[in-house]
């Protein structure tokens, strides 16, 4: 017997997902200087951490030889106090992507139905098919999600509906309105998962709280991979009833969330003034590419987020151009959108070189 007859069905047809490649990898492959490539592909923050998340993390670092607190006492308190939430209310996970993965196990099994957006974040359709369920798609309209239509797509086999707002990959939100209205109208079998991993660029973020005050069935995802720059050490987050965090807490491992990531988070939820002056500096950036691309005579889907998704015409030549010039950024022809960019908001140098790059091309 070989191993692939061993394995579960769903592991065989499982897609791999292609990550945006790190900058050694570029440089090794085009024979470049990894020194003058830049990353523009993972949305990932061009200002790095907060100083003091570093320092915390330094810190914890030499305590390397302890297991973390499994239970992330410290970060769920602060974060309690930072949402104006319970400590239970939180659950935290090696990246928001692993609390997508603990509702796999927490509520999926074969048969099941998962709706959600195309195109969304795509991780939402490879935790589906890991676990034997079906992904559900259903169309973006004039780029947003379809609030509507995403409620009309439920059936008696449907656990989970994923809202990724603003959405990745096209920087697109609903408003608190919809939402809500969304939220209000979601059966008693499934469970709203609304994914806010860029709600801190937006101007004003919906507040989904009372939504889960009213004891309605969702569950909302953070991560601090984006704003707060620590997409290395993993640490993301969800915020929902008491009952369904006890649930998720039970199908994770236990030591899930490494010690450096949770004293670097707290220390990043204390440095607000970085947190804020990260949104402002993107808020700016962005306002740059969208110039940018308006003197080039590209198209741009207005984003809430701090990557814009820019219509270039041959999205992979463009793609390819862009990175043997030394420029990372993030073709999207396995999400559907072949003509399209997603290009992160960087640095204003950053985006001054991206830019220029590709009025040469
Ligand atoms: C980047 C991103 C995340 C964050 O994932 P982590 O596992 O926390 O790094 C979550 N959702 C969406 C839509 C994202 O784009």
């Amino acid at each position: 017997m070989n191993y692939e007859s061993l394995a579960r069905p769903s592991v065989l047809t499982q897609p791999v997902y292609e990550p945006g490649k790190p900058i050694e990898y570029v440089a090794r492959e085009l024979g470049l200087d990894p020194a003058g490539i830049i990353k523009l592909a993972s949305n990932e923050n061009p200002f790095g951490p907060s100083p003091r998340a570093v320092a915390a993390a330094t810190r914890a670092l030499a305590h390397g030889e302890l297991y973390p607190d499994g239970g992330c006492y410290e970060l769920r308190h602060k974060l309690a106090a930072f949402h104006g939430m319970d400590a239970g209310e939180f659950v935290v996970g090696n990246g928001s992507n692993e609390i997508i993965e603990l509702l796999g196990h927490a509520f999926l099994s074969p048969g099941n139905e998962v709706v959600m957006g195309g195109p969304a974040f795509v991780v939402y359709r490879l935790v589906t098919l890991l676990f034997g369920a079906k992904a559900v798609e259903v169309p973006l309209r004039e780029w947003r999600h379809d609030l509507t239509a995403m409620a009309a797509a439920i059936t008696p086999q449907t656990k989970l509906v994923m809202v990724c707002s603003p959405n990745n990959p096209t920087g697109t939100a609903n408003t608190a309105e919809e939402l809500t209205t969304f939220v209000r109208s979601l059966p008693d079998h499934v469970i709203g998962v609304i994914d806010e991993a860029y709600a801190e660029y937006q101007e004003m973020a919906p507040d989904l709280k009372p939504l889960i005050r009213e004891g309605r069935k969702i569950v909302c995802l953070r991560t601090f991979s984006k704003i707060y720059g620590l997409a290395s050490l993993r640490i993301g987050y969800g915020y929902a009833g008491v009952a369904l965090c006890s649930l998720l807490n039970r199908v994770r491992q236990p030591f899930n969330v490494n010690a450096i990531g949770q004293a670097a988070a707290v220390a990043a939820l204390d440095d607000r003034e970085f947190a804020a002056s990260c949104a402002r500096e993107t808020r700016a950036g962005r306002v740059q590419l969208e110039q940018g691309c308006r003197d080039l005579g590209l198209e741009y889907v207005p984003s809430e987020a701090n990557f814009l998704l820019v219509r270039v015409g041959d999205g992979q030549r463009v793609f390819d151009s862009l990175q043997r010039r030394g420029v990372i950024v993030r073709p999207l022809k396995s999400y559907g959108l072949p003509e399209w960019l997603r290009v992160t908001v960087g640095s204003l140098a950053q985006n001054e070189r991206m830019l220029s790059e590709l009025r040469q091309i």
